[in-house]
């Protein structure tokens, strides 16, 4: 896998100005899905990148919604299972449920308690990373379920938001550092 492929991946990435409301530059991967040599190249480079090597986890967690399009395909790449972050309310009980701040108001995720078991080594996953919020509330449900975080890893980082400081210790990757 050479530095062109994963340019390729990363050229694959769309920008949608004023998405979802004025101000946001929208960093949209889904054309890096569509595109069948695209995706098998974001799996291989995901794994080349991983924060931790492959044997020391046990499990892919993926948050709602597009971590549910990249995880279950890292996953089964991988050969580990797969377990949904999901938004607060659409999971059948015994859930754990985690509230984060937003920039106005607050936002909760849920996993299924039994969902992870205890001491596994979980890789959180999602398309983006921007103040870290969602994936530092993520890691606190894996912990609160029982489990270990492995690491993270994203497809893109956005700058100057320092979203890495919000996730503690735990190894971060990803595939490109966007403004
Ligand atoms: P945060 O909790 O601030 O790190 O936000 C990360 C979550 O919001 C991820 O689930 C992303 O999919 C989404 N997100 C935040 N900013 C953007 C952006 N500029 N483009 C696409 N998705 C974003």
């Amino acid at each position: 896998l050479g530095v062109e492929d994963a340019e390729y991946v990363v050229s694959l990435i769309r920008t949608i100005p004023d998405f979802p409301k004025p101000g946001i530059h929208f960093r949209d991967f889904t054309p890096a899905m569509t595109d069948a040599r695209g995706l098998q190249l974001m799996l291989k480079a995901l794994e080349r990148t991983l924060p931790v090597p492959a044997d020391q986890i046990d499990l892919i967690a993926g948050l709602e919604a597009r971590g549910f399009l990249l995880g279950p395909a890292l996953a089964a790449h991988l050969g580990k299972g797969f377990v949904p972050v999901r938004k607060a309310g659409k999971l059948p009980p015994e859930t754990i449920k985690e509230s984060y701040e937003l920039e106005y108001g607050t936002a909760s995720i849920e996993i299924e308690t039994a969902a992870v078991h205890n001491g596994q080594r979980v890789l959180i996953v999602d398309d983006l990373i921007a103040t870290g919020g969602t994936a530092a509330a993520a890691a606190k449900l894996i912990e609160s379920a029982g489990g270990k975080v492995a690491g993270f890893s994203f497809v893109m980082e956005l700058q100057g938001l320092d979203g890495r400081a919000a996730l503690g210790d735990h190894p971060v990757a990803s595939l490109t550092v966007m403004p």
